[in-house]
């Protein structure tokens, strides 16, 4: 097929062209001499995008789900407890993930479309005054619902009751794409991978680990061999590895943390946050909804749109694709074939979050589902008229 893919899933993103060639080079030695003035600064820079400070961030050669296997077994014992809402399909598999693991999972089921429920994670607290509960598990942004949860109030509920308990935090899909202060936020274990916010190749496990966390190793009885914190540190503290490291999405990943510091992470938010709303108008326009239930749940990188009922959403991304070259994301879990997705995380400018509504209305309608032509475009389009600044 001529032209290019559209790529509006919400993960992976598009790479963009800097990233590619970043990539394209030899194989090097990981071992030579001057790999550590490679790595170093890699390391350091790398905490920029997590914003923190006093942690180390881990790079795993796997993927977003190796780095959350990474954050539990070097943290945990088996038979600990953990508290983890559900709602959405990576909460739930974060959960699950736990389990397997033999975690005593404490799960508050909360209706998909909405966040973490601060409420009942103070109640469930502050009952533990024997502190049981040894981690609270966070998905900052349900990529499955399109819903940001508010982080900094799930730290304010543990500090205003002293729990001890560890703050570990699902960020795939907001790391690099939206606000997300590890240091301030009290996150003790931050995950995230390559192939989203990051704009790489899937590749890369990456776990931010505070000081804390990196104390609860000690005590962590978790059996874990390839994915240890410890000789991961002890080799990076010199900028090795300890053993082969994915050099390839390195190189990758040093253009990225260039590019978003270069962009500023200031200016990277705002810009997810305004071609978010320019997709939001889209939505209001063609009279659908959101599966995130109400605007302080919004996520700046996905939304996910309900379709009519009757109405398959599975059909929507199947034409939008087969007709159109455009790859939306489809629903999963619980709102299969209710909702689909937008991606709008990564590398993007406005012509190209025009373009995917376009493709969508088109396929909208080929589904059954009469939305105006152009309503959602021209909705979008003169929002990110009146809102551009150059
Ligand atoms: C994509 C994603 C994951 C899973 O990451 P993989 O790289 O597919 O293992 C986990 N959590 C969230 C919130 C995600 O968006």
């Amino acid at each position: 097929m001529p032209g290019r893919n559209f790529l509006f899933v919400p993960g992976p993103t598009n790479i963009p062209e800097r990233i590619r060639r970043a990539m394209d080079v030899p194989l090097e030695d990981h071992r030579a001499g001057d790999f550590p003035a490679f790595v170093l600064p890699l390391l350091e820079d790398l905490k920029k995008i997590f914003q923190t400070r006093d942690g180390h961030v881990f790079i795993f050669a796997a993927s977003g789900t190796g780095g959350w296997e990474a954050a539990i077994t070097n943290t945990l014992s088996p038979g600990d407890k953990v508290l983890q809402a559900r709602f959405g399909q990576f909460s739930h598999l974060w959960a699950e993930l736990c389990r397997r693991l033999g975690m005593q999972v404490e799960l508050v089921e909360t209706p998909w479309g909405e966040g973490v429920p601060l409420d009942r994670y103070a109640e469930i607290l502050a009952a533990d005054s024997a502190h049981a509960i040894k981690m609270v598990l966070v998905t900052h942004n349900e990529t499955a619902t399109g819903v940001t949860s508010d982080l900094a109030g799930v730290r304010r509920v543990l500090d205003d009751l002293g729990h001890p308990a560890l703050l570990a935090v699902d960020g795939v899909s907001a790391i690099g794409s939206i606000d997300f202060r590890m240091d301030e936020w009290g996150v003790d274990l931050a995950v995230s991978g390559s192939q989203k916010g990051l704009m790489l190749p899937t590749g890369l496990g990456l776990v931010g680990a505070s000081r804390k966390a990196l104390d609860a190793t000690q005590r962590a009885r978790c059996p874990r061999s390839y994915f240890d914190f410890g000789d991961m540190l002890r080799m990076n503290a010199d900028g090795w590895f300890p053993y082969t490291p994915a050099v390839t999405l390195l190189h990758g990943l040093r253009a990225s943390i260039d590019m978003l510091l270069e962009e500023g992470l200031p200016q990277v938010f705002a810009r997810h946050a305004r071609y978010a709303e320019a997709v939001r108008k889209a939505v209001a326009a063609w009279a659908l909804e959101l599966c995130a239930r109400d605007p302080k749940w919004y996520s700046n990188t996905v939304s996910a749109v309900v379709v009519p009922q009757g109405i398959d959403a599975g059909a929507v991304v199947g034409n939008a694709y087969r007709r159109y070259n455009l790859s939306l994301g489809g629903g999963l879990g619980e709102v299969a074939g209710k909702v689909f997705r937008i991606g709008h995380l990564g590398d993007l400018n406005e012509l190209m979050i025009l373009s995917a509504l376009a493709g969508t209305e088109m396929a909208l309608r080929d589904s059954g589902i009469g939305v105006e032509p152009g309503s959602g475009v021209g909705a979008a389009s003169e929002f990110l008229r009146e809102t551009c600044t150059a």
